[in-house]
């Protein structure tokens, strides 16, 4: 792997841009990789200090696909261990296990039963197709699920309402489970598991970073340090905030497409203003060590309610041991925010603290230190209305040029890492093909 260069070199060849699963992904067929951090992995990465690693948020391995399991389990490996998912909420004063709809038992008696009586009655709901994600929601789980898990933890995680959203990232992404096993999960805790990532993989070291190096191998051209700034479409050429220049022949670039359409020098209006409309939520990490060995057993918790600042917290050392210095723990915890919905970044790290005291995650005199905090710009994709059409128009004028956007926030989609990595190969294959 190449770090830096005095001089790019004039490469009439394939110029990708991003080093994060896609990127990498794209180049095993070729092409040389500018990357603008100092490190590849982009979203995929983690961060090693003081004997802790964090990830930039949760990631887990979940896929079944067999060229990326095949991928993976080449020479550059990167160990990955097999987990049973162990995923929890606490709303209402007390921990169920996650998903909401299967697993009310251990709620107040009132909400189970709202539960229990709005999921029986959407069974007469007629069969339709929901234009918004809010009406999905009660369409599918009722009103008691819909209000006492779903539509308030979809505003906290998306930071805009339900209605505001589409229904077309959902699939195999929220769990819709039978009658019997919501009845099942009503009465006691229930042993059956939901969701695609019930069984997931995990590096035994380094953390989830351990992926995109396996990814890059010994082989992949990579120029760290280069940060993108302007793309000339006429003549074929990216500029490089130090100056650099280097030519393409195809463009294959992973790097978010509002920051990809404001860098192309004389861009029609109207894709500007399509990418300008794009919207996204960005996360906020706060990353603690915590005194003791056996902290939680959980790998994460999820936190519906708006008193919490964290939709989500996570403890590493549940993932992976080598995540932690012997004696400790650690918790990360997740903060979404956007324009719509603010936050304090320099209040935020006392109130996790004492939200994580509130709701017995730590005792009040328990060792803690913050290790450091993440901030993940472009973390989710926001399907709102306007999106498909909006990605329609940018991604015509990019065809047109032969500049193939790839990946979660060059495609624009919710894609997790598997796919991502399938973007990435499919992006060089097309511009394979349309060179021949
Ligand atoms: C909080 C969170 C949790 C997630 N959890 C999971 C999970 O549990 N399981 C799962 O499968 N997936 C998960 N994902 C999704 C997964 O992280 C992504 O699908 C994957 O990492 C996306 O890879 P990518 O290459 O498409 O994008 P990125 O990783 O974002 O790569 C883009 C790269 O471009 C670089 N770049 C940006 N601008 C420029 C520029 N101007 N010039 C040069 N380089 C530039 C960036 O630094 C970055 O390295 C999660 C994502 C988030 C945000």
């Amino acid at each position: 792997m190449n770090s830096t260069m005095n001089d790019l070199p004039v490469a009439r060849d394939t110029v990708i841009l991003g080093a994060g699963l896609a990127g990498l992904s794209a180049s095993r067929r070729g092409g040389v990789i500018y990357e603008k951090e100092r490190g590849i992995g982009g979203t995929c990465g983690s961060l090693s200090i003081g004997g802790y690693t964090f990830d930039k948020g949760i990631h887990v391995l979940h896929t079944k696909n067999k060229y990326v399991l095949g991928l993976l389990s080449g020479r550059e490996r990167p160990g990955l261990e097999k987990r049973k998912r162990s995923a929890w909420i606490y709303s209402h004063g007390v921990l169920t296990k996650y998903p909401f709809q299967a697993n009310t038992f251990g709620l107040p008696r009132r909400i189970i039963s709202e539960c229990l009586e709005g999921f029986i009655g959407t069974f007469n709901n007629p069969r339709r197709k929901y234009d918004n994600y809010e009406d999905w929601i009660y369409g599918a789980f009722g009103k008691g699920i819909a209000d006492n898990f779903y539509l308030p933890y979809s505003r906290k995680f998306w930071t805009v309402g339900a209605r505001e959203l589409t229904t077309d990232w959902l699939d195999v992404r929220v769990p819709r489970p039978r009658i019997e096993q919501v009845i099942a999960g009503a009465l006691s805790i229930q042993k059956e598991e939901f969701g695609p990532n019930s069984l997931f993989q995990y590096p035994r070291r380094g953390g989830i970073q351990s992926i995109p190096q396996a990814l890059a191998g010994k082989n992949a051209i990579i120029h760290l340090g280069e940060k993108a700034a302007r793309v000339d479409l006429v003549n074929r050429s990216v500029v490089f905030t130090g100056g650099r220049k280097a030519y393409f022949r195809d463009l294959i670039s992973t790097i978010p497409l509002p920051e990809l359409v404001k860098m192309i020098d004389g861009i029609p209006s109207q894709v500007k203003t399509a990418a300008a409309a794009l919207r996204y939520n960005s996360v906020f990490c706060v990353n603690l060590g915590v005194k003791g060995a056996n902290l939680n057993k959980a790998h994460w918790i999820y936190f519906p309610e708006d008193k919490f600042a964290p939709f989500r917290i996570s403890f590493p050392r549940n993932f992976s041991a080598s995540t932690v210095p012997k004696g400790w723990s650690s918790i990360q915890a997740e903060i979404s925010y956007s324009q719509k919905r603010p936050i304090s970044k320099r209040s935020i790290t006392e109130k996790v603290v004492a939200d994580l005291i509130s709701a017995r995650i730590i005792k009040p005199r328990q060792k803690v230190k913050l290790i450091g905090t993440d901030d993940i710009k472009y973390a989710y994709v926001i399907y709102d209305h306007q999106r498909v059409r909006n990605l329609d128009i940018i991604q015509k004028f990019l065809r047109r040029y032969s500049v193939y956007s790839a990946g979660r926030y060059g495609e624009w989609k919710y894609l997790w890492m598997d796919e991502a990595i399938l973007s990435g190969r499919k992006a060089a294959m097309e511009a394979d093909r349309n060179r021949q």
